[in-house]
Order: structure tokens, then C-alpha cells, then sequence
């Protein structure tokens, strides 16, 4: 049976790219070796890493004053090596509290310094992404979550502000043309959007760092993996291959544009088929409503296990919510193409009209 992964993370990526990555796994590019098995200062590697990176700038076109690091530790570790690196410990950093991952970030930055939680909407249960704050050219810097991966929200403008802007873009980036060099950092998992896990994407304005007075340990300063072009110690590989293949899948499908209008196109095919259902109900407000992850509910909860069955034996996986938020979402990443969000669709009304 065909199968459609609605999976948050890991998740989907292009056939294109699974039966490329599959080919370096046993003969490396008619090599005779494993991609696993070389050198990550050889020729091979290099060129991967070289062009994955070069490959990012492109596509977010940004100039050199930007870096981009392929690191360890996941999204989650960026939590506390953005604060290490540029949050001065007589400073103070704005957050905006839009769900789970920033309340961990938040979480985190207070180790290093001051944190000014500048709006929250912890108390809609997350459902929307509030807009009504300030920061001042004061704070040493304000994070945001571009997309809220469990509760469905997503921030469609870039807010503009007088202090540097950074930004956990895990699960859209590379989802949009976006203003790109608005921000002076960004950081993302790569499991959501761009590869396999096992490697975070961070893209760094270099003027922002070396400004702390604190000591930084070695592996989290930023600038360790800048002078050593992200291959201070092992990178890790595969991950990294595996991005640069969905990168070059990306730009070959037209880019940001054409992906921006692919995730139009199937976001509001989902959204039209939930605000049409008496029986399924949409999560989150919607103006804040994420392109990504589209997240709803059914009005009669004792259900929600049969709709997961039903939807299992048309191969339409990875819909359960979040256990946070309950439920149903469905992650229709990049590589999520139409079909599969039409065989979802077609499966919410074939279940309410059977209820
Ligand atoms: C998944 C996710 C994270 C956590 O990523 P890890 O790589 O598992 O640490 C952080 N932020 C957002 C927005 C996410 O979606």
C-alpha cells in the first residue's frame, strides 16, 4: 500500500532524495565505498560540505557576512549555545513564548543572563502567535519560533526590530522565500524540513559574536566551527549528505517560490476540508494558522482513535497529535506532495460521512 507520512520529525523527504542517499550508503558516486566509511577531511566530504553550505547562502540569499554551520546536539542544544554566545551576562534577551520549544528556550537562556518574556500565549492553550509587544534596542537580542511545530502556528511576517533577530526556524524553513537577512541568527534541527536527523543548521551574522565576556567552552562557541568551517571535530556525515541532496531537490523544484506555493496550495486544501467539516475542528486562530503543521481536532474525542485507524488503512501515517495538544496533525512538509494531502482530505469527509 502506498504510503502517506504525515510524521512531524522525522519526517518525509523527496523519494528522490531516499533512493539517491541509498546509493551512497553502499558505493559512494561509483567510488566503491561507503559514504559512511570516508574521511571527513577527504575530497568527497569536503565537496558535500562545501556545497551544502554554499548551497544554503543560495538559496536564502545572504552574502558573506553570514556563516553557516552544520552542528550536533539538535535545535535543542542551539537553546543554550545562542544565549552562551550573544546574551552578555549584565544583558538582557527578549523572547516571545509562542509554545513548547520557546519555553524551552526561554528555559535555558535564563541560565546566562536576563530574559524578558516580552509576550506569551500560554494562556489560549498556545493557539495563536501574539503580535502585540515592543522590544527596545536595549535587549541584547529577541528570539522568536517562526513555527510551532506541536500547536500549528506559524509567524507569517518577520518582525522588525531595533536589536538582533533570532530565530528557531526548525520546521519551516527552506518552506518560503523569506527575508532571510533580516535575521542575525538562525537555527534549525534538520529533521523537519531539510534531511534525516542528526545535524542542526545554523546560520550565523558574524558580527554578532565574540561580544560576550564569559568564558565559552570550546565545542559551543560558534566561532570554533566558524574558523574550522563546521569540521572542528567529526561532522556528521550522512546527515549532512542527506541535506545537501534535499537542498539540491529544493532548488530544482524551483526553490523557496515554488516551494511557498506548493505548501499554499496543500495548507489550504487541509484548512478548507476542516472548516467544512461539522465534525473536525481547527486548533489553532486563523491568521496564525501554520503551513507546515496543521493541526485539528475532532468534536467527539471518544473518536479520535478511529480516525487514526481509518486514515492507517488508506497508508495515511503520522496524523496523532501531539500528546500536548491531543488530537490530529498533519506535517505537510516539502516533500509532502499534493496527493498525499488530497488522499487526507478525501479520508476526513469519507469518515464523517460513515459517523
Ligand atoms: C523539533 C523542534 C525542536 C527540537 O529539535 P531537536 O533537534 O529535537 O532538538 C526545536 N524547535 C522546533 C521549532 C522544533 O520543531
Amino acid at each position: 500500500m502506498k504510503k502517506y507520512n504525515f510524521s512531524a520529525g522525522p519526517s518525509i523527504l523527496p523519494k528522490e532524495v531516499f533512493a539517491e542517499a541509498a546509493k551512497a550508503v553502499t558505493d559512494y558516486n561509483g567510488s566503491g565505498l561507503s559514504l559512511m566509511e570516508m574521511s571527513h577531511r577527504g575530497p568527497e566530504f569536503t565537496e558535500i560540505l562545501t556545497g551544502a553550505r554554499a548551497k544554503i547562502k543560495a538559496l536564502m540569499q545572504l552574502g558573506d557576512d553570514y556563516e553557516v554551520l552544520f552542528l550536533q546536539g539538535g535545535a535543542s542544544s542551539q537553546f543554550l549555545m545562542v544565549p552562551i554566545n550573544i546574551l552578555p551576562s549584565n544583558g538582557t534577551a527578549a523572547y516571545v513564548d509562542t509554545g513548547t520549544w520557546s519555553t524551552k528556550a526561554i528555559k535555558e537562556a535564563k541560565l546566562f543572563g536576563g530574559v524578558d518574556v516580552i509576550a506569551s500565549s500560554a494562556e489560549n492553550g498556545f493557539n495563536y502567535v501574539p503580535k502585540d509587544w515592543t522590544v527596545s534596542d536595549q535587549h541584547s537580542y529577541l528570539h522568536i519560533t517562526t513555527n510551532n511545530t506541536i500547536y500549528g502556528t506559524e509567524m507569517h511576517v518577520t518582525p522588525l526590530v531595533d536589536c538582533p533577530l533570532v530565530a528557531d526556524m526548525s520546521s519551516d524553513i527552506f518552506s518560503r522565500p523569506w527575508d532571510y537577512d533580516k535575521y542575525d541568527l538562525i537555527y534549525a534541527g534538520a529533521q523537519k524540513n531539510m534531511g534525516p536527523a542528526g545535524t542542526t543548521l545554523v546560520v550565523v551574522k558574524k558580527d554578532l559574536l565574540g561580544k560576550v565576556d564569559r568564558d565559552i567552552p570550546t565545542m559551543l562557541d560558534y566561532n570554533t566551527h566558524i574558523k574550522k568551517e563546521s569540521a572542528f571535530n567529526t561532522p556528521p556525515v550522512f546527515p549532512i549528505y542527506v541535506c545537501y541532496l534535499t537542498l539540491q531537490w529544493i532548488e530544482k523544484m524551483g526553490g523557496p517560490k515554488a516551494m511557498a506555493e506548493r505548501n499554499r496550495l496543500k495548507a489550504e486544501a487541509i484548512y478548507k476540508a476542516i472548516d467544512e467539516s461539522a465534525l473536525f475542528e481547527g486548533f489553532s486562530a486563523e491568521e496564525d494558522r501554520s503551513f507546515m503543521n496543521a493541526t485539528f481536532t475532532i468534536k467527539d474525542a471518544s473518536r479520535e482513535k478511529a480516525f487514526v485507524e481509518f486514515c492507517s488503512e488508506r497508508g495515511i501515517v503520522g496524523i496523532k497529535g501531539h500528546r500536548s495538544v491531543g488530537g490530529f496533525r498533519a506535517s505537510i512538509y516539502n516533500a509532502m506532495d499534493q496527493e498525499g494531502v488530497d488522499a487526507l482530505v478525501e479520508a476526513m469527509k469519507e469518515f464523517e460521512k460513515g459517523s
